[in-house]
């Protein structure tokens, strides 16, 4: 395993789309250990592949440090209710603002072993899901930020 460099916004590779996984290699794989190490090393609750600079549909998510979910080609199935939260991500570090998502959220995505599974999150998991899916379409959180940017501390920051 290794860490893995994270693009910081301003690099094109985060405002571009990615793509299908269509098959587990083993190098998929050596992706998704390095997603996660370089999440936890970064204290972040989250990691999107175009962060590390691979533009394929693979998101990790662990709000809580002991629940590690792996999402490939993941979609939303359905999502209802609102939450404004604060919100910060790895590739803008030092900032955070308030962003609008949904409270629920119903979605399917396939795991390391390319089986197919449906989840539902709520409150800071939601959150958390529809951040990084939103790397996936090249998207970042400051493009929803309701105000102003904010700086914030490290020991403040919860990052995406
Ligand atoms: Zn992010």
């Amino acid at each position: 395993m290794a860490l893995r460099n994270i693009r910081e916004m301003g690099d094109p590779i985060l405002n571009k789309p990615c793509k299908e996984v269509k098959e587990i290699t083993p190098r998929i794989k050596d992706l998704v250990e390095d997603m996660f190490e370089t999440m936890y090393d970064a204290q972040g609750v989250g990691l999107a592949a175009p962060q590390v600079g691979i533009l394929k549909r693979i998101a990790v998510v662990d709000v809580t440090g002991e629940d590690p979910l792996i999402f490939i080609n993941p979609t939303i199935l359905e999502s209802d209710g609102e939450q404004e939260g604060s919100e910060g991500c790895l590739s803008i570090p030092g900032k955070a603002g308030i962003v609008k998502r949904p409270y629920h959220v119903k979605v399917s995505a396939y795991d390391i072993n390319m089986n197919y599974f449906e989840l539902e999150a709520e409150e800071f998991l939601a959150r958390a899901i529809c951040h990084e899916f939103d790397h996936l379409d090249g998207h970042l959180y400051v493009e929803k930020v309701i105000g102003e940017l904010q700086d914030v501390t490290d020991e403040e920051e919860e990052a995406e």
